[in-house]
């Protein structure tokens, strides 16, 4: 699907079963295609911020973790985002960072695997928290991590853990998770999968691929607000699992005020300390924006979406940037990025134009398409200034060129 003119751009809008979804957004006055980094302010997350702060916390002080349901938030929430990855909600819990979770299922894979096995395989690729992580968690347990660029070449009966991003983060290349995850079985590793780039933009599923653990990001796609919880899934084979972050919430009974670490039964143990009852209760509100969608419906847009920037830009920048994504959209994410030798200065030109996507080292300028809110005219106008922008090499000014302390 492609427009080559506004006008057709336009009428794919028109014609869009997703489009009613962008007025439960609260979007400001620019073209947003960075919703794979930090999802934007729904309406109903900013009211329910307004009532937690105002009413919960503010009249109903302490009270609140009973009568506003607060304790129940890490289930609650979880129980919304199980559908969305092929999960059943008691295998999925809201908590935490997607990095202090990395470090509880991957902990806990290891203590899962065969014996003996003592190697997490990753990709040098990998998101670099993803790759910190195991390596903290590799000099704690007496572990070693291996990288490899061809990891599904690289596993063999030495390997522990497979721990992958499904969609990675610079290219938006996909792995095809059932397939790699059987291979893993087959030599007798366990999986560890990052939905970062994955949760609210394609459809997953966990169950259905046989993964042993999962985490997954709040604030991307997902639409949480900045730092909003993260999730971790654990297939019920697994359970039992000790995880080292043994704090009251994953204790069996953590108003008992017992002296000795007991293990909730089931998910629970995952669980560290307590939650943050705000940022959790806006992802709480924010995630009701997904009760009715289907997730092929907004893969389906998403690649047509992508499709279209491909197309214009191979149209009107060819001269200037190389696809950095696969051509295909059945081995890409949501997102399509770019190659430019001064892509940080020709996002911070794009940016202050209105036109919010991001860069990410060396040299990709990355946009993130997110079907609930993004039309294909944003598309459409993204690339003619962002042409306008290469051709006039508007971005060669000294004020683009200045780095900001997030990227
Ligand atoms: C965004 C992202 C994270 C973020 O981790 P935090 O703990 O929230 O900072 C982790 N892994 C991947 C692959 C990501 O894309």
């Amino acid at each position: 699907m492609s427009a080559a003119t506004r006008a057709e751009a336009a009428a794919l809008d028109a014609a869009d079963p997703l489009a009613h979804h962008r007025a439960a957004f609260d979007l400001p006055d620019v073209i947003y295609l960075d919703g794979n980094s930090l999802g934007p302010l729904t309406r109903a997350a900013r009211e329910r911020v307004a009532t937690v702060v105002g009413e919960e916390w503010g009249e109903g002080l302490i009270r609140s973790w009973n009568t506003a349901g607060w304790v129940d938030l890490p289930t609650r929430v979880a129980a919304k985002i199980a559908p969305l990855i092929g999960a059943a909600p008691r295998d999925v819990i809201v908590t935490d960072s997607t990095s202090v979770n990395l470090f509880k299922v991957l902990s806990a894979a290891l203590s899962e695997a065969l014996p003996g096995r003592r190697t997490i395989l990753s990709e040098p690729g990998n998101f670099p928290t993803d790759l910190y992580i195991a390596e903290g968690v590799a000099a704690g347990e007496g572990a070693a991590l291996a990288l490899s660029d061809d990891p599904l070449a690289a596993l063999d009966e030495s390997v522990a853990v497979l721990m992958l991003t499904e969609v990675d983060y610079r290219t938006g290349r996909r792995h095809d998770m059932a397939r790699v995850t059987a291979a893993a079985h087959r030599v007798g590793a366990l999986t560890v999968w990052d939905l970062a780039h994955s949760a609210g933009a394609l459809p997953v599923d966990l169950a259905g691929a046989g993964a042993d653990f999962a985490v997954g990001c709040g604030y991307k796609y997902l639409n949480g607000g900045p730092g909003a919880p993260a999730f971790l899934y654990v297939a019920p084979q697994h359970q039992d699992a000790t995880q080292p972050l043994s704090g009251w919430f994953g204790h069996a009974a953590p108003f008992a005020f017992e002296p000795a670490y007991q293990p909730a039964a089931g998910i629970e143990r995952f669980l560290t300390g307590t939650p943050s009852v705000i940022a959790m209760s806006a992802l709480d509100a924010a995630l009701d924006v997904f009760a009715d969608v289907d997730l092929t419906a907004v893969a389906a847009k998403s690649a047509a979406l992508a499709d279209l920037m491909i197309a214009r830009v191979d149209a009107l920048c060819g001269d200037h940037l190389t696809l950095a994504s696969p051509r295909s959209a059945a081995t890409r994410g949501s997102q399509v990025s770019f190659r430019h030798p001064s892509g940080y200065p020709v996002m911070q030109a794009l940016i202050a134009a209105g036109v919010i996507g991001d860069f990410r080292a060396p040299d990709i300028l990355r946009f993130g398409f997110t079907p609930l809110y993004t039309r294909f005219v944003d598309v459409f106008d993204a690339v003619d200034i962002l042409a306008d922008i290469l051709a006039a090499r508007r971005w060669d000014a000294p004020q683009f060129h200045r780095r900001a302390a997030v990227t």
